[in-house]
This record gives C-alpha cells, structure tokens and sequence, in this order.
C-alpha cells in the first residue's frame, strides 16, 4: 500500500469545505438533482487501478466532487434552510468529527478507548448541567465507576432521537417483565404479559417505528399494543385521556410499559405536559409497575440551555428517560442524540451480553462505563470529540446567545405573518418554528406555494399536518389540514435571510392568488 498524502490532500479537502460554506448561498437550498441524475454520472464499475497508484493523486476525486456531489446535494447549511427541523453543523464540530475520523477509534468498552468512554461521560454531564436536567441523569462524577449494579443515572451518546426511543422502549419492556417475574416469584398472579406503549397521535413516526422494530406492532396502523393519545387544540397530548387508556388497558389485563412525550412535535413544535402526563402514568401502573416514561425533545430539548424555556422541563424529573439532538439545533454535526437515563441498569440488564471475546478486567471490575451496553450496535464512534468542541468553543454563553437569537428570528417572522392579513398563523410559534399559511387558497394551493417557493432556490420550507383538534383545521374558508413550516435553525441563518425568506414568500403567494 503506497503512502498517502494526508497532509496535502487533507489540505485540499478542508479547503474545499471552507470554500463549500462560504459560496454555499450562490447554491439552489433545494437541489435540482433529477431522480438518477447523480447515480448516471458516476461509473458503474469500481476502478481496477485506484487514483493513488494510478499516480493521477486526487484531482480527478475532487473534481468529481464539485461536478457531481456538490450539485446533487440539498443544501441543510444554507442559511435560508428552513425545512424539517435543522441538522446543523459549525467549524467546532466539523473539527471533532474530523479528528474522531482521524483518530479512529472504536469506543465499544471502556478498554477499547479509555478517553472515547470518559470524555463522553464528562460531555454528556455537561450538558445536562447546561440543559438544568434533574441531577438523576448525571453519571455520578469522576469516572463514573459504572458496575451494573450501581443504579446511576447518565447519558450516552446515540446517533438518532429514533434509536434512543427504540432502546427505552426495549429497557422498558425488561424492566415490566422483571418486575411481573418478581410478582410472579412471591406467588402474586401474572397477567398475561402483552406490553402497551403510549404516545400522543402528534409523536414523530420514530415511535411507531420503535414499535414495529420491538415487535408490538405488524404494522404503522397496528393498534393493538400501540396507543396513538388525542391532543388538544394545540397539539399536547390530553392527560385524562392517556390515563383512561392506561386504566383500561390494565383491567383487561394488559401491562402498559412504556409512554412517551414529545417536547416540540414534528408537526408545530407542540409541547406535552411532562408533569401531567407523569401523573397519568401513576394512574396506570399495572403489573409491570409504573410504565416507563419517556420524554423526547429531540428539537426543543437543546432550547433548555436557556433558563427562559426551562418551564417546558417541569415533570422531566419523574421521566425514566430524556433525549434531545444536539445535531438538530446545538452546533453539532449530525449524527449526535444526547440520551439520559435516570437508572442505567435498566439498559445494561436489557442489552447486555458478554461473550468470552469482550471479556477484559476493567469491565469485570465494575469501576467503568461500558457503553456498547447503553445502544443497539457493539461499536461506536468517538462523537463525544465533536461536542466537547462545541461546548468549549461556544461556551455555555454562546450556546444561549445561539438559541436566543433564533427565537427571535421565529418571533420577527411570526409578526410578519401577523401583519400581512392575506396569511395567517396556524399555531403560535414554537421557539424557532413558525407555521403559518395563506389563507382560504386551501390546502391545494398551500402546498403549490411550498412548491414554487422551493423550486425556486431561495429557500426550502415543508409542511405538516395540523393536530386534529387544531382550530385551523377544516375551518378555514376552502378547508385545510395543512400547514407550511418555517423551521429557523441553520447556524448562518440571520435576519437578512428570514427577511428575504418572507418577502418571497409574500411575492409567490401573491402570484398565486392573482393566477400567475
Ligand atoms: N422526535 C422528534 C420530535 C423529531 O422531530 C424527530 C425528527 O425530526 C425525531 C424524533 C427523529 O429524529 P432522528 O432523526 O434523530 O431519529
């Protein structure tokens, strides 16, 4: 294997991404890729002779990458990115994932990497601190000797907000069956030992997708262990209404295992009632005891570095489980979910198996963490770099500066969309997302606009469903269930840019009326 030039070709690449964000705003933020566009400039063979001994070094690979990826890409760093919900990035992250690519690592026990382990539990007790998080889902301190029988708290990194709710989903179904054994064992009858899992009908997919995954549903409309709670008018799931599920469900003699509320649905950034929905699960503990509760505020979790939006935290003390995306809107390059478990035996008695070849004597002697026990894959990458770089880069300050000025980007473009009568705001904003519409052009010409605005390039936005009991929905002269979404959040995203954004928002959907 001949030598590579790290040193010159590395230059070459970190080039290029400086020049890719500073020219990133020339670019459509929607690419106009063609389905099979990028797949038919690329050659259908691999190459016999690679570009290192072929002698011709990296030009052809770079400009391959100008021709055919950089056009092939949609652009989540453009600064008038406001789809979905965010997956940001900055220098600081890019700079950590970089180095845990160079590093190479592989951070599955505590052995494998001593500093990939430790500086991921000093990381992950950063930001709960920064986040105000109930102290149970710290690690315990220095080290944070984890022998499975310790009963600490703590936080792992996951790569998804969808993989943490999987594994809470799966540690709580442990937990209720031990917990049916153990009534079994001092002679209490058993139910029958079908576990239900409980969420708002706003959840992100990801819930049922954990579901279908954990084996409790068939299919995405299987109900018969998946209960989909009403909302009320703004999108919170309806508490009495989770517990009747509950009660009901534990006199016919089901084991509810598992609830989870969202802080920020997908749909209008709503927030359920952590304490209430706490309380509900009180009412519904079967004979699997109280169902594990999880909260995922894969979005808005990251606006709790700022003590103003605490508030929507209250009752996460009472949760078994927290997560939030630092790469949705905390500096951080995607992959990287923050995932806080208040009692990590709960996830090493559910996911551990130990092999003769893991077997090593600093994990027998239980004085460290072994994360491969806290996720579905045995391997890891070392992602704790990337935010060890964010936090000590942005400090806690920046880190709030960084929300708050996002918020009230949210703010200024939700007056706009006050101001102008032909629009109207179809939920009240939510931190950074807006979601609004032009009014009586239903549903049909919501989504036309969407359509011309992101063919356009300017900017990217998409649409959801409103909740069920949303005002908005149906009511509006030419009906409609739909609403655009305005989701701020790119880290260069400023006001000149929300700014621009609504003035072609105002200019297509003045077009569209007239029938241009
Ligand atoms: N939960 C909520 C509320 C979300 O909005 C999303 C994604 O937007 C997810 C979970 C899934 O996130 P991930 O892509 O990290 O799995």
């Amino acid at each position: 294997m001949e030598a590579f030039d790290l040193e010159g070709e590395g230059e070459r690449v970190l080039e290029l991404i400086a020049r890719y964000h500073r020219e990133i705003e020339s670019r459509p933020v929607l690419s106009r890729a063609t389905p099979g566009q990028v797949a038919s400039q690329l050659p259908s063979e691999p190459p016999e002779e690679g570009a290192g001994s072929a002698g011709e070094g990296w030009d052809a690979i770079l400009a391959d990458v100008e021709r055919i990826i950089l056009p092939g890409l949609t652009h989540w760093q453009h600064p008038s990115f406001f789809a979905y919900f965010p997956a940001n990035a900055s220098g600081p992250a890019m700079l950590g994932e970089l180095l845990a690519a160079g590093l190479g690592v592989q951070g599955m026990l505590w052995l494998t990497s001593p500093a990939c382990t430790e500086l991921e539990v000093v990381v992950m007790d950063w930001l709960a601190k920064l986040l105000g998080l109930p102290e149970m889902f710290r690690s315990g301190g220095a080290g944070s000797g984890a022998g499975s029988g310790s009963g600490m708290g703590g936080g792992v990194i996951h790569g998804t907000a969808s993989e943490a709710v999987l594994t809470a989903m799966v540690a709580a179904r442990h937990r209720a069956r031990q917990r049916m054994r153990a009534g079994e064992a001092r002679g209490e009858a058993a139910p029958p030992g079908s576990f239900t899992v409980y969420a708002s009908d706003q959840t992100h997919s990801s819930f049922v997708k954990a579901a279908m995954i954990a084996g409790l549903a068939e299919d995405p409309e299987d109900r018969r262990r998946v209960r989909l709670i009403s909302t009320d008018a703004q999108g919170g799931i309806k508490p009495d209404e989770l517990e009747a599920a509950l009660r009901a469900d534990v006199a016919a003699g089901l084991t509810p295992a598992f609830v989870c509320a969202t802080l920020g649905t997908t749909a209008t950034g709503a927030m359920d009632d952590v304490a209430s929905v706490a309380r509900a699960c009180d009412g519904g503990a079967g004979a699997g005891g109280r169902p594990w509760l999880h909260v995922d505020g894969a979005y808005a979790g990251a606006a709790a570095v700022c003590p103003e939006f605490r508030p929507m935290l209250a009752g996460v003390e009472r949760a078994d489980s927290f997560c939030f995306n630092p790469h949705k809107w905390l500096l951080t390059n995607f992959d990287c979910d923050a995932f806080f478990v208040a009692d990590r035996r709960a996830l090493i008695d559910a996911m551990s198996v130990t092999p003769e070849y893991l077997r090593n004597a600093a994990s027998e002697s239980g004085a460290v963490v072994d994360y491969r026990d806290w996720q579905v894959p045995l391997g890891r990458r070392f992602r704790s770099l990337k935010l060890w770089f964010v936090i000590r880069h942005y400090g806690a300050a920046g880190l709030r500066a960084f929300i708050r000025e996002h918020v009230r980007l949210a703010e200024l473009v939700a007056g706009l969309v006050r101001e102008d009568g032909r629009f109207e705001l179809t939920a009240e904003p939510s931190l950074s997302l807006v979601c609004f519409r032009v009014r009586g052009a239903g549903d049909a010409g919501n989504l036309e606009l969407m359509r011309r605005l992101n063919a356009s390039g300017e900017l990217f936005l998409t649409h959801a469903a409103l909740p069920p009991a949303s005002p908005f929905r149906g009511q509006e002269r030419g009906g409609g269930s739909i609403t655009l979404r305005l989701a701020i959040g790119a880290t260069s995203t400023r006001e000149e840019h929300v700014r621009r954004a609504w003035a072609s928002i105002q200019r297509e959907a003045a077009r569209l009326v007239a029938g241009t």
